[in-house]
């Protein structure tokens, strides 16, 4: 029971684990060890509310008062939204103020100022603030570099004349889970909240909860409408936490005192992520299902009924947290995908650290993504495809079909280059318009941009469809068929029928996801044309009726506008004419500005009539004029342009609900899309690589011809070193558990990871670094073994130690694989001995899992099996091999035998290391001591 195996002490090593091993891993990590990232947020209220945080700043009131209104409202909302940096819109500013403008603007590098709100208040209060538009700027240094969860607090219409009433409210909490658009996310990854539906009777018993019962998960990718559930147990709870990888985690409020006392061991390494606490009490009345699911109400019912209570309890939290944060968008989800415990191969925590699967932590303790797995086999071409393939390689999968249809894409990409060259160069001009749909469903950013882009996207999956089609050999339309990709040409079509033909063809504007506007060229200065007749529109004129007669009509009115200006100009030749120069774009001052003699211009005034009231300046030598008749022309320009402005709203307002009513079918497509993009990749790494197609095959086996450890490989390449690649033949009767002795630095450890790295290949449907591989499905992993740097240095206690090895001893299946490095090293030498030879034991005859066993105790653990009675027969020895060793040289061959090493070349080792002589010197007089002991 893992219950028992943590009690008190491990409380102390797990604080350590969580403080110092991961520090720094993210900074939703980091904060999540510190309290303040612990919160709750049940007081943030929305607007169906009746406390919705509207409130009143009364200031520049004088009504006397203990605290000055101002004051007094930002005291309320800093109750109401507690452990949140506010940033209160005042005008065209957002403001901090008191404590926090002290606290934050140095960090921000803004000025404190103090802000009085009386006339007679003699204290004031102090403020920071920065102009709207920087908005972005400040809370990407709040949120990213600062770790803060941020209010924004934004101002609701004008502010009344006379009355000083400014009402304002939360618009959004912006929390790492909930980010929509911010231009600092990695998109290359997920950016997931994930909610616990924990046991009820961990709140009242906590320490005491069964290891079995039963949570639920739900996750969602806010930024894509990506949803997942998950029905999982306690004690797998971490492992699936590790898989999913979450930004943010919320849990109800009811269980955080238990977070405070973390008494429970399964919930220990919460305290690496970001946490808050939410109160949620099964109130749907924040989310509607059938919105947020786009779903009919009736088969909204039929799905609802196959999820189970933890699985639903989950997901209405996701909805709900996001419906308190994020008040005024609704967002539009996939409705949620099922995962299953048993779908995918499990691994802890602690074995996706030490295999360094997607980031591993360096000799000076940071976190680093360069020389992990991911890293390495990384050849995607797009941001969609590089977050599929990390979700793969988090979730390995245990489905022969899958990974077979998978295998066949890879292998069709690899034997027919051109295809995947095709393919590939397509890819590089789809975008990301899975993430410009979700945006488009939540309202953020530019609809027009999102539009353009899903057009984009749509059209080249249009012809990646095509060149599949067509360019398939024979042998593998089947597999096409069944593949069966989706498309939306008529979508595509219709986007590009209705934007201007300027906009579609300006293709550079729509590949950059991160600017949101679409710009109208600066005009240039021509004083004879009205700046306005260059502006661009964005729909093609002739879309409709109405939009064509407001195009004519106001290339009508250019023309008039034209036309008095020349009229002018002909008839006051000897003046020199401009249109002011203070006219700007779309601010017309409808000025004409005459310059020449006194006597040309009374002149002028009296050959173009011009009436006294239409003089706006009259010097000597300068006259400036308003015509009636050009500021009618100037007002239609106007009252056209709103029209046509208004018009385009409408029409990119329908186009924008068509495109959401195929928002189902537009994912499917970004993801078919993605799974050609990530299986094209495995193609190229196969042929870059020389890696072999596992075979899959029902028996518990693991047969590696020539293996290879990619990333050390890579390593050893750049060192212009080569790669000793071992064979593994693991499973069945007579050799299901290696023991791998060898000298230190003699590869046992690469060899262990090699071995544990191919698995996980194979189960991704990629291609493996060997000349053989077949294998039969791995469920799960377990490593008891330090990742390649320090990480040993922390957690080398050996209560840490056995925690491992009894997860592995308790969970480990006949379908498992395990591999072991030096159990029993942390402690003393019988004792540790003992430990190990018991753990050995145990993986032979209870466990019965295909293991890798390293360990210097070679000799000692055969002699005790022996001793102790026990079968032998699934068991084989191994040693890495020494190429030469002499007085001052010792070089390790990486080379796998049969046979069990009787030296570990520790002094050797510690020579190179550059131990001091005489220490040197010492070691070797107490290895004669020794022996002499032992009578050898
Ligand atoms: P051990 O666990 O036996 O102490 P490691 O597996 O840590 O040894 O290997 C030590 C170093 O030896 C590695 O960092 C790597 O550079 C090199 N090495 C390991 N295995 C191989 C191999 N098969 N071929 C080439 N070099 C290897």
């Amino acid at each position: 029971m893992i219950r028992s195996r943590v009690s008190t002490g491990t409380a102390e090593v797990w604080r350590r684990f969580s403080t110092s091993v991961f520090v720094q891993r993210r900074f939703v990590q980091i904060a999540a060890t510190r309290h303040r990232a612990v919160s709750v947020i049940d007081s943030v209220v929305t607007p169906e509310n009746t406390s919705f945080p509207t409130w009143e700043d009364r200031g520049g009131s004088t009504k006397t008062n203990s605290m000055p209104p101002l004051q007094k409202s930002i005291q309320k909302l800093r109750e109401d939204n507690p452990n949140c940096v506010l940033l209160i819109q005042v005008g065209s500013f957002y403001e901090l103020y008191g404590d926090q403008a002290q606290e934050y603007a140095p960090k921000l590098g803004l000025k404190v100022a103090l802000k009085r709100t009386r006339m007679n208040d003699s204290d004031g209060i102090s403020m920071a603030g920065f102009p709207i538009y920087q908005l972005e700027k400040y809370v990407t240094m709040l949120v990213h570099e600062n770790e803060e969860t941020v209010a924004i607090i934004d101002q609701i219409g004008e502010k009344k004349l006379g009355d000083s009433l400014v009402l304002r409210r939360v618009s959004r909490i912006v929390t790492p889970g909930t980010l929509i658009d911010e231009t600092f996310l990695n998109y290359n990854k997920n950016n997931y909240l994930l909610a616990l539906a924990l046991p009820k009777q961990l709140a009242v018993s906590g320490e005491h909860a069964d290891p079995d019962t039963t949570v639920g998960l739900a996750w969602a990718d806010l930024s894509l409408g990506e949803f997942n559930i998950q029905e999982t147990t306690l004690k797998d709870l971490m492992s699936d936490i590790a898989r999913i990888s979450p930004s943010e985690i919320v849990i109800s409020k009811e269980f955080q005192q238990l977070h405070e006392v973390m008494s429970h061991d399964s919930l220990q390494e919460l305290r690496r992520y970001f946490v808050r606490y939410h109160n949620y009490q099964g109130d749907s009345s924040l989310f509607n299902l059938a919105t947020n699911f786009k779903i009919e109400k009736s088969s909204l019912k039929r799905r609802m009924g196959s999820l189970t209570l933890k699985q639903t309890t989950a997901m209405k939290m996701v909805l709900s947290y996001i419906a308190v944060n994020l008040p005024e968008c609704n967002p539009v989800f996939d409705f949620p995908k099922t995962h299953w415990n048993n779908q995918a191969l499990q691994m802890d925590p602690r074995t996706r650290e030490a295999l360094e699967l997607s980031s591993r932590t360096t000799a000076d303790g940071k976190i680093s993504q360069t020389a992990t797995l991911l890293s390495t086999i990384r050849k995607t071409r797009t941001q969609s495809g590089s977050r599929m393939l990390l979700q793969w390689i988090s979730a390995p999968l245990l489905d022969i079909e899958e990974l077979t249809k998978r295998q066949d894409f890879v292998e069709l990409f690899q034997k027919n280059n051109i295809l995947s060259l095709k393919i590939r160069t397509q890819l590089d001009s789809t975008g990301d318009f899975a993430r410009s749909v979700q945006q488009l469903s939540l309202g953020s950013g530019d609809s027009l941009n999102h539009i353009m882009l899903i057009g984009e996207g749509l059209s080249q999956g249009s012809i990646i469809r095509d060149i599949l089609y067509d360019g398939v050999p024979e042998k593998y339309s089947e597999l096409i068929k069944t593949f069966d990709m989706k498309s939306l040409d008529g979508m595509a079509n219709k986007i590009f029928s209705i934007v201007d033909e300027r906009l579609r063809n300006d293709r550079d504007k729509f590949t950059d996801q991160s600017s949101n506007d679409i710009q109208t060229p600066a005009p240039k200065k021509d004083d004879q044309k009205d700046t306005r007749e260059r502006r661009s529109f964005f729909i093609q004129k002739n879309h409709t009726e109405e939009l064509m007669e407001a195009h004519d009509s106001l290339a009508q009115c250019f023309k008039e506008r034209r036309e008095i200006f020349n009229d002018f100009a002909t008839k006051t030749s000897d003046l020199q004419l401009d249109i002011s120069k203070k006219e700007e774009y779309l601010k017309h001052t409808d000025i004409i500005h005459f310059s020449g003699t006194a006597a040309n211009i009374d002149a002028a005034i009296e050959a173009l009539s011009i009436q006294p009231h239409e003089i706006q300046e009259r010097r000597p030598r300068t006259l400036v004029v308003k015509t009636s008749a050009w500021m009618q022309v100037h007002s239609r320009i106007d009252s056209y342009i709103s029209r046509i402005d208004s018009l385009e709203r409408e029409i990119i307002s329908r186009l924008r609900l068509e495109i959401l009513e195929e928002i189902q079918t537009i994912r499917e497509i970004g993801r078919q899309l993605d799974f050609l993009d990530v299986t094209a990749s495995f193609a190229v790494l196969a042929s870059e690589k020389n890696l072999v197609r596992p075979i899959f095959t029902r028996r518990n086996t693991l047969e590696v011809k020539q293996g290879r450890h990619l990333v050390v490989e890579n390593g050893l390449e750049s060192s212009g070193d080569l790669f000793t690649p071992n064979d593994t033949k693991l499973g069945g009767k007579t050799n299901r558990l290696w023991v791998i002795s060898g000298p230190n630095m003699g590869g046992k450890s690469t060899f262990l990871r090699q071995n544990a790295i191919i698995v996980i290949l194979a189960q991704i449907g990629s291609f493996v670094p060997a000349t053989h591989c077949k294998m039969g499905i791995v469920d799960r992993i377990f490593t008891r073994i330090g990742a390649s740097d320090d990480i040993s240095r922390d957690l080398s206690t050996f209560m840490v130690e056995m925690v491992e090895t009894s997860g592995i001893l308790e969970n480990a299946t006949t379908k498992s694989l395990a591999i072991v490095d030096e159990i029993g090293r942390g402690t003393s030498g019988d004792e540790g001995l003992a430990i190990a030879y018991a753990s050995l034991e145990q993986l032979l005859s209870v466990n019965k899992c295909r293991t890798l066993f390293a360990t210097h105790y070679g000799i000692e653990l055969d002699r005790l099996l022996t001793e102790d009675g026990k079968d032998k027969s699934a068991v084989e020895y191994f040693q890495t091999g020494v190429l030469e060793s002499s007085e001052n040289r010792f070089i390790a061959d990486h080379k796998l035998r049969p046979g069990i090493s009787e030296r570990s070349y520790a002094i050797e080792v510690a020579k190179m290391a550059g131990f001091p002589s005489r220490a040197i010197k010492s070691a070797e007089r107490a290895i004669g001591l020794i022996k002499k002991r032992n009578g050898l």
